[in-house]
């Protein structure tokens, strides 16, 4: 279809001036499909109501909820001057503080937290498509619970979104544009669920690809990808190109920008993603497709909370064997291995996900002798890494880390990043160094 998919961020929708720009935007862009998060704050706070509420702690729950209200009370009180639509957004968004009201009285449920942690996309596609009527644009709205689904596996269920989404805009063609909800979803039985958090990124990557759009657009607080992440980092500037699988890497090793799965359906369809700022929209930003490759090194990641694992053997068991019980000990207990080295007597691995830890280490020690190292960092070196071509950048990436104690190293996996496991306590000035090697 000829149109394109806007998803703006929690900060882009984060107060009434913010939506009454992002409404500006959009209304200039053309005839596309506008998907929202939840305003900034609010999916933090429907988890601690959550928390709350799990604990039976009523009074917590209520004082939090009672905060949230005055909030959006504030924004419909700033955002609407025609009292008709004000009135009837205040009754939409008081279906949410009710429905979370009523929910104290009861034993509070997992099914009712994913409910409860939907709201916020609902509220926010509220505010928005309320504004909207108000300024005259004519806003068809597409209910994510009512197309977007996951199948068994948790996977999105791409037929059943393609033909209910598709089947909702057909329905409604005479519109200037469509809204919708990013992140929540439902599950494979019908149950409300979301895409985990930051999944809007998600959410707008595949309804670009089930829509064959021409382009998905992400819109944020920042001018798209930076060399490094501005958080911690002095000096980063965006990076105006990368191709899908740069992207992918930085996104899965801790590019905040980016969600971690919102790469692969825009891959798999070919559909550019561009990155833009809502604070600064004629700012050229960051644009992913599928560029051939031109050899630089376009950014670095870091992904926090990584474990490292040992195992060394006393035997020389490597030829063979020893591997293979390594890693199926690891798919036993689901845990995925983002980083290894080896050598004749052992191999390191890293974890992000330590759920299994002890399982997995009491199990290891039938191989050999097991050590575990936590509060470790893998920061990733991102770009079009040849290893036969001239820009070396092996040499340059641990020459920019001297005096910084690298545990492991990685390269070769794919040409497109070599990442090195640091202690987090290393992680900022490890960065800082790399950005201004590299950059
Ligand atoms: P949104 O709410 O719009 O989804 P996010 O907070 O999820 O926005 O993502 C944007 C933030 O990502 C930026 O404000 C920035 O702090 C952070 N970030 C981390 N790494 C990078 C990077 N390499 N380039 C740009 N932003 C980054
Ligand atoms: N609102 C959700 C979150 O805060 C989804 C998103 O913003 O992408 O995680
Ligand atoms: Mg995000």
């Amino acid at each position: 279809m000829h149109m394109k998919v806007l998803k703006f961020g929690g900060t882009s929708v984060g107060s009434a001036e913010r939506i009454r720009n992002v409404a500006r935007l959009v209304t200039d862009a053309g005839r596309n499909v506008v998907v929202l998060s939840a305003m900034s704050g609010t999916t933090n706070t429907l988890v601690e109501i959550s928390d709350y509420l799990h604990k039976k702690n009523i009074p917590g729950a209520q004082e939090t909820l009672n905060s949230l209200r005055s909030k959006y009370d504030a924004v419909v009180e700033e955002l609407y001057d025609n009292a008709e639509i004000a009135e009837r957004v205040s009754h939409e968004l008081e279906r949410t503080f009710s429905f979370i009201s009523h929910l104290m009285e009861n034993e509070f449920t997992h099914a009712e937290e994913k409910e409860v942690l939907a709201r916020g996309e609902l509220m926010s596609t509220a505010l928005m498509q309320g504004y909207l009527e108000q300024c005259g644009v004519r806003c068809g709205m597409l209910p994510a619970l009512d197309y977007m689904r996951t199948a068994q596996g948790g996977e999105p269920d791409i037929r059943y979104i393609t033909t209910h989404l598709r089947r909702m805009i057909d329905l409604e063609p005479d519109v200037d544009l469509w809204l919708t909800q990013g992140y929540i979803c439902r599950n494979a039985y019908g149950e409300v669920n979301n895409l985990r958090r930051g999944g809007s990124d998600y959410s707008a990557s595949i309804i670009g690809a089930v829509l064959n759009a021409e382009e998905i657009q992400i819109w944020t607080d920042i001018d798209g990808m930076h060399t490094g992440d501005p958080r911690f980092v002095e000096n980063t500037r965006p990076v105006s190109n990368l191709h899908f699988e740069e992207a992918a890497e930085l996104a899965y090793f801790g590019a905040k920008i980016l969600h971690p799965t919102c790469v692969l359906p825009a891959k798999l369809h070919n559909i550019p993603v561009r990155l833009l700022n809502t604070m600064d929209p004629s700012a050229p930003g960051t644009l992913i497709a599928n560029f051939p490759p031109d050899g630089t090194i376009k950014a670095v990641a870091a992904k926090d909370d990584i474990t490292a694992i040992k195992i060394k053997s006393g035997r020389m068991l490597l030829a063979y064997g020893f591997l293979y019980k390594v890693f199926e000990t690891f798919d036993k207990y689901n845990t995925a291995i983002d980083m290894m080295a080896t050598s004749e007597v052992g191999v390191s691995v890293t974890v992000d996900n330590t759920e299994h830890l002890a399982d997995i280490v009491d199990e290891l020690k039938n191989f050999g002798t097991v050590t575990v190292e936590s509060d470790m960092v893998i920061i990733c070196v991102v770009g079009d890494l040849e290893w036969d071509d001239s820009s070396d950048f092996q040499a340059r990436t641990l020459d920019a880390l001297r005096g910084v104690p690298v545990r492991m190293i990685s390269y070769g996996g794919s040409n497109y990043n070599i990442s090195v496991l640091v202690r987090a306590a290393d992680k900022v000035r490890a960065l800082n160094m790399l950005n201004q090697h590299l950059f």
